[in-house]
């Protein structure tokens, strides 16, 4: 709609012009004055540059939008290495957090010059306009800058994400495969992902950042980032999936690099993983995604929770309860239909002791297993599944006791915490479930 006002806007404004020579006269009309390129036609292109120096990056952006004309200057202006050097900004390693928020402020209105002064042209020209200026700064690109402080991916993202609001799904798979072509994504991404987890831990870490900061955290709401985010998946089998998830949104260590080992060895805290079950609802909020089922769902949770070793039963079950109750259902039925018992009430132990030792309501566990239990048609299955839930309370009990006697950990605080907190959660889940039947 804006292109059609535009254009007829332009041609307007040439027919004018067409029909009447310049003025000689130094007071210019109304209609004198929009003419074309009106007063600036008769300056000197450096002393118009001199006049857009003085201008703000939002002035100029809203100034382009007058005529072809202007526009055209406009972007002979902001080609020049002069403009460049003074506007775009070269290093992003800054101490102090204000001037972090005005360099953002800066590329939101870099991002709205570029949208506007580009828009007549076809989207490639536009995308390869725009980011002919940002090519060879280091902080712009993937393995060129190791600065951990660095803001450059953070910024590109909010310049990407104001120049292509608002463009149609086309249009966007443009920028994605311009993207791509750009920084060599794919062959970045195939690098990582065809080898072991951690060990290109430099490249992993590029990846994540420059995915997240520029293509998938820019965007506020859930349709868009996903868009990115099954276009960054896509191409590759459910197995490199699942690891690239991890790369992107998996636990990070202090010292900034993925915790890949953590995740098998240690317990993590819901705030390590509440990243990795964004990144999940992201993907699967909306499954009618074109090739998304719940069994894609069901098949990349499964390859996740065994990269790089089969997870810390406590983090599967720390993750399934982050990701909410219709996920949490989906995958546990799935493997109760198929048969899968025993890995169900595993699951369902440990997420009961996460909902114990995370302050989550027990009703919510006791609902979630008397939902699974529906699933079966017969009284003797349903006898059958609670016997085995029972049993593998106290299986997991006498293993947790034994693995820590063997190991010496008898004396360990932490040993009796967790001891307890599985104790209780036993108890309080009975509790509310016993409860619920004498209702
Ligand atoms: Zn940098």
């Amino acid at each position: 709609m804006v292109k059609t006002s535009w254009t007829c806007k332009s041609k307007c404004l040439k027919k004018t012009h067409q029909q009447r020579p310049w003025p000689v006269r130094t007071i210019l009309t109304r209609s004198q004055r929009t003419s074309v390129l009106g007063f600036f036609s008769r300056l000197p292109a450096e002393v118009f540059h001199m006049i857009l120096d003085q201008l703000s990056v939002l002035d100029i952006s809203v100034f382009c939008m007058v005529s072809k004309e202007i526009t055209r200057h406009v972007m002979d202006y902001i080609s020049s290495l002069s403009w460049k050097n003074k506007t775009i900004i070269q290093s992003f390693h800054f101490p102090v957090h204000l001037e972090q928020s005005s360099t953002a402020e800066h590329y939101r209105h870099l991002g709205l010059l570029f949208k506007r002064c580009t828009l007549l042209l076809p989207t490639k020209e536009r995308l390869k306009f725009s980011f002919s200026k940002f090519s060879e700064i280091p902080c712009f690109m993937m393995e060129e800058c190791s600065v951990s402080s660095c803001v450059g991916f953070s910024r590109l993202g909010v310049f990407l994400e104001t120049l292509i609001a608002g463009w149609d799904e086309l249009e966007c798979q443009r920028v994605f495969n311009f993207l791509c072509e750009l920084t060599n994504l794919m062959q970045k991404a195939e690098a990582v992902l065809k080898t072991i987890p951690g060990v290109r831990v430099y490249q992993e870490l590029q990846l994540r950042l420059f995915c997240r900061h520029v293509l998938l955290d820019p965007w506020r709401n859930q349709p868009d980032c996903q868009f990115w985010l099954v276009h960054l998946l896509k191409p590759w089998p459910i197995v490199s999936q699942a690891q690239l998830l991890l790369v992107l949104y998996g636990p990070l260590l202090p010292d900034g690099f993925i915790g890949w080992q953590n995740l098998v060895e240690s317990v993590l805290p819901h705030a390590t993983l509440w990243n990795l079950a964004k990144g999940i609802l992201t993907l699967f909020g909306k499954l009618e995604v074109k090739g998304w089922t719940a069994e894609s769902l069901l098949s990349i949770l499964e390859e996740i929770t065994v990269i790089p070793q089969p997870w810390h039963m406590e983090n599967v079950a720390r993750l399934l309860v982050l990701c909410g109750s219709n996920f949490c259902y989906t995958i546990l039925a799935n493997k109760a239909i198929n048969g899968r018992l025993t890995e169900v009430s595993r699951l369902l132990i440990y997420i009961i002791l996460v909902c114990e030792r995370d302050g989550y309501p027990m009703s919510w566990a006791v609902k979630l297993v008397q939902q699974i239990c529906k699933l079966f048609s017969s009284e003797s299955e349903k006898f059958s599944f609670i016997q085995q839930l029972e049993n593998k309370f106290a299986e997991i009990t006498r293993e947790f006791f034994e693995s820590s006697l063997a190991r010496d950990h008898f004396e360990d605080g932490q040993f009796l915490q967790t001891l307890s907190v599985l104790l209780e959660s036993n108890v309080r889940f009975h509790t509310i479930f016993l409860h619920m039947l004498l209702k």
